[in-house]
């Protein structure tokens, strides 16, 4: 999995800060969560190729976590795209983009699909062989949804000295990647095991924004690889974030460690902080293994 934060302030774009959006590249999907202001400008500055993108996941419709969305809408039309792309997001998402397009009489020329969420309970909205995606409903303000991505488990590893030694033919490459044993011409029985190696663990990513600090997110989140969890402030504004319900960094660390995640990645900063290494300050207090996003850092999981 690899990881693009291009935002991930919260409120207001700023000269050096933008609002949230990131892209999430897995099993050869590339995925945009949230388009906030800005969005474009940085698929452009980090080369993503606004082509690969075919799914977008809004979490909710506070203007600074989709405020892009009819741009880059728009600018995909310019771009000449002709193939679907789909919008899953709260319901009303598609009357705020249509009545945009409608009144620029700016219709898009390739297939727009909108999946509009109303659930307050975990729904699956997508699924191929590759990936499978549910929501994650939040508690915020307004109707919001986190999204937890998984990847499929792939084929297993063709163990390709083995099936040389045994003299096998290519054409049954395919079904022992299948996990089929093979009966050689002597009659004897090779089990799959002796000819394939293990397919790498399916990975898994959580991201949570916004929301209050909330501990039924704990077994949605269950031992996730990466948790994205919002920190909007920290601890001293506790109150603040109660009151317009958002987390702190102590309370999206608590979140990690009682779902038992790999990696924590804290977002969605509060700008009226000097830096945000103080957000893993006081998140490593309670979880150890934290990260902090930042527009355009990337990661490898
Ligand atoms: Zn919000």
């Amino acid at each position: 999995m690899h990881l693009t934060v291009l935002g991930c302030y919260a409120a207001t774009p700023r000269t050096l800060t933008n609002p949230t959006s990131q892209v999430l590249e897995i099993n050869n999907h590339v995925i945009l969560i949230d388009c906030g202001e800005g969005t474009q400008v940085e698929l452009r500055r980090h080369k993503i190729k606004f082509s690969r993108i075919n799914h977008i996941f809004i979490s909710h419709l506070h203007g600074d976590h989709f405020f892009g969305l009819p741009g880059f809408i728009s600018t995909m039309r310019l771009l000449g795209r002709d193939k679907e792309l789909y919008v899953y997001g709260p319901k009303g998402i598609k009357e705020a983009i249509t009545l945009l397009l409608k009144l620029g009489d700016s219709w898009t020329n390739y297939p727009l699909l909108f999946h509009e969420l109303t659930s307050k309970e975990t729904e699956l909205i997508f699924e191929d062989d590759k990936i499978s995606v549910s929501t994650i409903p939040l508690d915020h303000r307004v109707y919001t949804n986190g999204y937890l991505f998984k990847e499929k488990l792939g084929k297993r590893k063709l163990n390709v000295a083995a099936v040389e030694k045994y003299g096998i033919d290519k054409a049954y490459y395919n079904n022992i990647k299948n996990g089929r044993d093979i009966t050689l011409d002597n009659g004897s029985i090779v089990p799959n095991k002796e000819l394939t190696y293990d397919p790498p663990k399916p990975k898994s990513y959580a991201f949570c924004s916004d929301t209050i600090y909330d501990e039924s997110l704990v077994d949605k989140v269950k031992e996730v690889d990466v948790l994205y969890h919002e920190s909007t402030f920290l601890d001293s504004e506790a109150h603040l974030a109660a009151k317009t319900k958002h987390a702190t960094a102590k309370q999206a660390a608590q979140v990690a460690k009682d779902a038992n995640v790999k990696t924590l990645v804290l977002g969605h900063y509060s700008t009226r902080y000097k830096s945000i290494e103080l957000f893993k300050e006081e998140a490593s207090t309670v979880f150890p293994n934290v990260l902090l996003a930042d527009d355009g850092k990337t990661f490898d999981f």
